[in-house]
């Protein structure tokens, strides 16, 4: 066996590189994976680019917590728990709770403040090092989350379950409650707005509208693959209005706003109904957000609903999903990179390469 392994390490603002490491001892409790695909999360680029320094994040850094491997080492307590072995194809949580704060022991452990993030919150500098997946190997710890994967899944549709389709999944049926019949507007057609669309329509919804650009024309294809009904193009069309159309004046039951763009987050609270509900999953920056007319959602009896993360509550139904082959999820992944090449596979993401429109960005190490 390998007795080391290559990471791609953010070392400063904007700065990769490719170091090695020794691979860790097991212990009982914990394992180690070599990496089959590692998906680039949109919050990698602030992590990168040090915009997240305010957030606590701190370098070196091994990103990546969209994680798919192959176990090849784990302790007899970790296999007892995980049910999983030497060899078995795994998901593993971006999240390993702490288990025992209060949070946790209420069934929300995706926001506990004393866990470990991988490819966020632990140093590379930190033994055993390897607590991201931008590298060959990750180390997993004691009391993660570990689902098996059957080997006939694509492992760009694993990965995606487990970030984005979870996500979307939580999003739209936990924190939407959309359900049968219901119009659903969706802000944005990146990757959340196009997994929302495929919630949405597994939810039952009978309209989904889905807001985008111009230069979202292949994206706005897929959506329309995804359950999609209606596009809307913001640069041409009020979106307020076309909702006001296609519903006949009654208004977006849930609006699901991903795009974190100030402008569609006050648009959304006067594209639900009344009594309707929106939930905000994109992140402005810390930015207030002008024309922001809280009264709406005094006046309405509006439900006005953040969403951070998943669980393992999303996850399974997202990995079933994905087993039962009814989307062509793997056409979101447009862009694909070697490790030595991560770097490149972020700066694409947050479109700072002429020319590229990324989807979904997955390094193949
Ligand atoms: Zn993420
Ligand atoms: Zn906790």
């Amino acid at each position: 066996m390998a007795t080391k392994g290559k990471a791609a390490v953010v070392v400063d603002d904007k700065k990769m590189e490719i170091q090695e490491f020794d691979l860790p001892k097991i212990g009982p409790e914990d394992a180690l994976i070599k990496l089959e695909l590692t998906g680039i999360c949109g919050s990698d680029i602030g992590i990168y680019s040090g915009k997240f320094k305010i957030l606590g994040i701190k370098y070196p850094l091994i990103m990546g917590h969209e994680i798919l491997g192959r176990i090849v080492e784990i302790g007899a307590k970790a296999s007892e728990l995980y049910q999983a072995k030497v060899g078995d194809r795994v998901i593993v949580e971006a999240f390993v709770p702490c288990g025992k704060c209060k949070l946790c022991l209420t069934g929300n452990y995706r926001i506990c403040d004393k866990g470990i993030g991988y490819g966020a919150s632990v140093t590379s500098d930190t033994p055993p090092h390897l607590w991201g997946g931008y590298g060959e190997y990750m180390y997993v710890n004691p009391g993660s989350i570990v689902h098996r994967i059957d080997q006939d899944i694509p492992a760009e549709e694993a990965v995606l379950a487990a970030s984005a389709l979870a996500n979307g999944i939580r999003f739209v049926r936990e924190l939407g409650q959309v359900t049968i019949g219901d119009r659903v507007l969706i802000q944005g057609a990146g990757q959340m707005g196009l997994v929302s669309t495929i919630a949405a329509h597994e939810a039952g919804a009978a309209s989904i509208m889905i807001t985008g650009l111009t230069r979202d024309k292949d994206r706005f294809a897929l959506a329309k693959e995804f359950g999609a009904t209606h596009t809307i193009n913001v640069e041409k069309e009020n979106p307020i209005e076309r909702v006001r159309e296609i519903t006949n004046g009654e208004m977006a039951d849930v609006v699901i706003d991903t795009t974190g763009v100030p402008e569609a987050v006050a648009q959304s609270i006067q594209a639900v109904r009344k009594l309707g509900t929106v939930v905000s999953i994109g992140l402005t920056g810390f930015k207030p957000i002008p024309n922001f007319i809280s009264d709406l959602i005094v006046m309405n009896e509006l439900r006005f609903q953040g969403g951070r993360s998943c669980d393992f509550r999303a996850v399974i139904p997202a990995i079933r999903l994905v087993a039962a082959k009814k989307y062509p999820l793997k056409k979101m992944v447009t862009h694909r990179y070697p490790l030595e090449q991560a770097e490149t596979g972020v700066r694409a993401l947050a479109g700072e390469i002429e020319g590229e429109y990324p989807i979904k960005v997955v390094i193949t190490p």
